[in-house]
């Protein structure tokens, strides 16, 4: 889970930074709008906590820009106080939440907290890839109608590969999705891949679970002609 700040006061953005990695929570940083917009198209965040007032592009723009092009990541806006007409903006271009400055970092993190979760609770669903359902509201798992019993960590692994189905997942993508920052080896994927596969692929003619030989793992049922 990672955060992506876009701030360009150095002050305030390394308050920011300390307290949410205080808080366990991942954060990287732009310091204007243009390295901003391009950082937020080029990774996924779990939420965009993005200032207004930027050097390069404003926040306004960035969010009307990322909009458009139907990412839905959550976006937290930091404006000025008072400036009503800021949030109403903000809002209207279709942040999530805003937050006047200057604010209490305790308010900060709830706000934060709050968007998480409610981007958990939206993308609450049923994900069904061949016989296999996840049940991402109770994280059960069930493949040709028997239910598997999964560790927490197994099936945040499951539900990684199994959201981005034909995607390639790498090894560091895995780690970074799942152990977020812990410190993990490389391996720990390949052992917690292995675990899955005798609970979720044996006794199964069809194998879901796939390895990409040197890059990593995808979660999909094979097309119809490709061996199992
Ligand atoms: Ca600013």
């Amino acid at each position: 889970m990672k955060i992506l700040l876009v701030e360009d006061e150095e002050g305030i953005a390394s308050l920011i930074r300390r307290g949410l990695e205080k808080a366990n929570l991942s954060v990287d940083r732009a310091p204007d709008g243009t390295t901003g917009l391009q950082m937020a198209r080029e990774r996924t965040y779990s939420l965009v906590i993005l200032d207004l007032m930027l050097p390069g592009i404003n926040g306004l723009r960035i969010c009307e820009a990322l909009r458009a092009e139907q990412n839905p990541v959550p976006i937290l806006m930091l404006t000025a106080r008072d400036a009503v007409e800021d949030r109403v903006r903000g809002l209207e271009t279709g942040a999530d939440d805003y937050l006047p400055k200057p604010f209490d970092f305790a308010e900060l993190l709830a706000r934060v907290r709050a968007l998480l979760r409610r981007d958990k609770v939206h993308r609450t669903r049923v994900i069904r890839i061949a016989d296999l359902e996840l049940d991402t509201a109770q994280r059960r798992v069930t493949r040709a109608g028997v239910e598997i019993g999964l560790s927490h960590r197994e099936y945040d692994l499951l539900e990684a590969l199994a959201s981005r189905e034909s995607q390639i997942l790498t090894r560091d993508v895995i780690l970074d999705r799942v152990w977020m920052d812990e410190d993990s080896l490389s391996n720990t994927v390949d052992v917690y891949i292995g675990a899955l596969r005798k609970k979720v692929d044996a006794g199964h003619e069809v194998k879901l679970i796939q390895t990409v030989r040197g890059v990593g793992y995808t979660l999909r049922a094979p097309m119809v002609g490709e061996s199992p």
